[in-house]
């Protein structure tokens, strides 16, 4: 019998292994798959944005789902941890824009390697091509984890690190969920987060801005009652079906929270493309280009102003005539390319689907978990950890240090159950 059973061998069950067998478990990590860390391989758009290297407080505020829970998991294996748990094993980090970290060799799978190297040499036995169908209780304990081949392993500990339900081919199908809700645990609602927008405007069906990435731009959720929910910085792209890039994907998760609240079929969203100037400071800035040059056409004046693209378009939106030329254009067409600018708004309504989106949203209530270990409050002998858990942040690292940090929590902790150690 093995002291601990981890299912799931994404960065939270690979961490949660390496911890367990480092504090002395004897443990197996199940897998359905044929390789483990297959979602984690192609993080980070295949470079593995392996953790964020701000303050903690920081990193706690760019949880949006239940990061105030992951105060306790950080307090046991935090992102300097991450950090020094790689630079100990010879793979050295660098820093990116917004405290990102990838591995200097700018390669994922480094990252993987590095993490199977290490739990071969802990000696925790891995069987892929294993897939989990159950888990069976026995009053208010764990006993056992039943096989999709039926065979049946008996376990004093096991963790629960199966994913949510994003990008199903990684392996991440949600098997889980049924599991814990036999427990007694809740399954909070599920829904896509950091997946991209998508909109029925009639300028995205005609696919005129796609393509056109927009650089250090604001995007803010606008509620029917013309208040902002929320609001990013950062790049975004028009795709065919709407919107995506860093800002738009972080804004992801509030237009599905307001569409549901507010039972309404789309909602604003307001671009703005120069967010640190004021619209006066912009509408000075065109004024003073009709000056200079009063006998040019407009759009040859505005030329590098905004993005060309964007520029053309707006022509065609507010019906402005781009030949004008500047000693004719008045202070009224002005205002109307300035608050374009500051405040282009356009109707979105909805997103692309959750097996399409980078993170899921919801999953095992944290209210049921005990977060200096993450063990149930249900069952002895259980525990879950990473994207499984009604936990989940923005793209930048947030997720796969939610991963090992609830990982390394729940290993530490398992093997501290089945070796009697007190903390
Ligand atoms: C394209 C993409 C890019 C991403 N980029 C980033 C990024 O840059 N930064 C960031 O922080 N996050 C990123 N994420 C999110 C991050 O990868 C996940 O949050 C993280 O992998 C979750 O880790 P996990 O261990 O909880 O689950 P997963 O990585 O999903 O692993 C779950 C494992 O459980 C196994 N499993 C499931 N069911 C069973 C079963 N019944 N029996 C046996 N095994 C089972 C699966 O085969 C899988 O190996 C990205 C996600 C995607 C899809």
């Amino acid at each position: 019998m093995q002291d601990v059973i981890v299912i799931g061998g994404g960065p939270s069950g690979l961490m949660a292994a390496i911890a367990a067998a480092d504090h002395g478990a004897k443990v197996l990590l199940l897998d359905k798959g044929d390789k483990l860390g297959r979602k984690l391989a192609i993080s980070g758009g295949g470079r593995c944005n392996v953790t964020n290297r701000m303050e903690l407080q920081e990193l706690i505020n760019h949880i949006p789902g239940n990061g105030r829970f992951m105060h306790s998991p950080f307090s046991v294996f935090n992102n300097e941890n991450i950090i020094s748990f790689f630079e100990g094993l010879g793979i050295a980090l660098k820093e990116e824009d917004r405290g990102r970290m990838f591995p200097v060799s700018d390669k994922a799978t480094t990252v993987v390697e590095t993490l199977l190297k290490k739990v071969r040499q802990l000696g925790v036995q891995i069987r892929t091509n294993t897939a989990v169908k159950t888990i069976h209780y026995k009053e208010d304990t764990v006993s056992s984890v039943i096989l999709q081949n039926g065979e049946k392993l008996d376990t004093q500990a096991i963790i629960v690190a199966t994913g949510g339900k994003s990008v199903p081919h990684t392996g991440s199908t949600g098997d889980a969920y049924p599991w814990a809700e036999k427990a007694g645990h809740t399954i909070t609602e599920l829904y896509p987060t950091e997946v991209p927008i998508t909109s029925n405007e009639s300028f995205i069906r005609k696919k005129q801005l796609q393509g056109l990435s927009l650089r250090d731009i604001e995007l803010s959720v606008i509620s029917p009652k013309g208040k902002t929910i929320k609001t990013h910085d950062g790049d975004m792209i028009f795709t065919h079906f709407g919107i995506s890039g860093p800002a738009a994907l972080r804004c992801s998760q509030y237009v599905v929270k307001a569409l549901k609240k507010f039972k309404t079929d789309s909602i604003e969203i307001q671009l703005d493309l120069f967010p640190n100037r004021p619209a006066e400071d912009i509408f000075q800035e065109l004024i003073n280009k009709m000056k200079v040059d009063p006998k040019k056409a407009l759009k040859n004046v505005l030329k590098g102003f905004v993005p060309e693209r964007f520029l053309l378009f707006l022509f065609n939106h507010l019906l402005i005539d781009s030949n004008t030329t500047c000693s004719n254009v008045s202070h009224e067409t002005l205002r109307s390319i300035t608050t374009s600018c500051k405040a282009f708004t356009f109707q979105v309504n909805g997103t692309l689907s959750i097996e399409k989106a980078f993170v899921t949203g919801g999953g095992v209530s944290v209210k049921e978990i005990e977060p200096k270990k993450m063990h149930s409050k249900k069952k002895h002998g259980l525990y879950f950890c990473g994207e499984v858990l009604d936990i989940h942040g923005y793209t930048g690292g947030y997720n796969i240090t939610c991963a090992f940090s609830t990982g390394y929590t729940a290993g530490k902790a398992a093997a501290e159950q089945v070796t009697h150690i007190l903390n």
